[in-house]
């Protein structure tokens, strides 16, 4: 099978058609309609073979990953996603391997109404680089620099079972039922697109929460010029985290990645109204601390002293 009968056979067919498309796959370029008034967010992630993903794994959960990983960067952005690019390199052109691939990509993308517009394939080893591109509406875009004193600072859900699905891949003692959660949060990782509108109206700053709440956490403060302090017993523990390692949950819900939940800081006058509106939409954030103007990290411990937090975050398959 040669290069232009797999994109023909697996990726032209991909479903989710959008009207601002002018023309997608087929060209030596996409042309897309930009709405006036909108501002147009473009961003890349790579997954490599063996350090994102592991090689092994099915097709079809290794492009819903890429998917809602480069959807993440997008709801992180406050922006709406809309289109994307892949460029794939692969070892052998296996149809058995491309199906499923293929399919998982229509399912993840048709979820968020994403159109796939084009792409480059090549031979090589397996990585996986897709281009998101997305809309918001003029100026508000949330970006890492807007964070101030004051502000509080909050997590979209509950922290750290991707970091203990990682720890758990090979150790067979741990019941099925709970594997099976750990691994769906890994592999299908639920990119926050509901709080889009939240970020726009609220936060002053935003990042996902790919590397480690302290490692992002600790992006926002650079780029703003400010410091945090975070309150220990405020943090969203995910339960099975508190089962299997009560000891350590803190420390992996603070530095393990991949829970692609979102970090974002909101004026303090504007928490209330936020809250409500989260509560209305049955939707729940966890205020976990505060912007200080003091630079680096802390955290206070449930007696009230307060420490140093390195900004650290979790390296996978390492
Ligand atoms: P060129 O040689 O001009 O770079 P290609 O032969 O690489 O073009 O690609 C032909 C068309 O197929 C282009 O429109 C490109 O965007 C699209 N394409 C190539 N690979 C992929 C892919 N993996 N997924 C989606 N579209 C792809
Ligand atoms: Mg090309």
């Amino acid at each position: 099978m040669n290069e232009f009968c797999l994109i023909e056979q697996f990726f032209k067919p991909i479903a989710t058609k959008r009207s601002d498309v002018v023309f997608g796959i087929g060209d030596d370029a996409a042309c897309l309609e930009i709405p006036r008034g909108a501002n147009f967010l473009i961003s890349t992630d790579t997954l490599v073979g063996g350090n994102h993903f592991l090689s092994e794994w099915n097709p079809y959960d290794i492009a819903c990953r890429a998917v809602m990983v480069n959807v993440s960067d997008m709801a992180a952005m406050a922006a709406d996603p809309c289109w994307v690019t892949l460029a794939l390199t692969l070892p052998e052109a296996d149809p058995a391997w491309l199906k499923p691939f293929s399919q998982g990509l229509n399912d993840s993308l048709n979820k968020f109404n994403i159109a796939l517009i084009g792409g480059d394939t090549t031979r090589g080893p397996l990585s996986i680089t897709l281009t998101i591109a997305g809309l918001a509406p003029e100026g508000k875009a949330v970006k890492r620099d807007g964070a101030k004193p004051g502000d509080v600072i909050l997590v979209s859900g509950q922290l750290g079972a991707a970091a203990l699905a990682v720890k758990f891949l090979n150790d067979h003692s741990i019941p099925e039922n709970d594997t099976a959660i750990l691994m769906q949060k890994l592999i299908h990782p639920e990119p926050r697109v509901d709080l889009i509108n939240c970020l726009r109206s609220y936060a002053s700053a935003a990042i996902d929460i790919s590397d480690g709440l302290s490692a992002d956490l600790n992006h926002i403060c650079v780029a703003s010029g400010v410091g945090a302090c975070l309150i220990e017993n405020a943090i969203p523990v995910h339960p099975l985290l508190k089962k299997y390692l009560s000891e350590q949950a803190v420390d992996l819900a603070l530095r393990g990645g991949d829970d692609y939940e979102l970090c974002f800081t909101v004026p303090a006058r504007l928490l209330e109204p936020l809250m409500n509106e989260l509560k209305r939409a049955n939707t729940l954030c966890y205020p976990i601390g505060e912007i200080e103007s003091a630079q680096g990290l802390r955290i206070k411990a449930p007696d009230n002293t307060s420490k140093i937090l390195k900004p650290e975050g979790y390296s996978h398959f390492s």
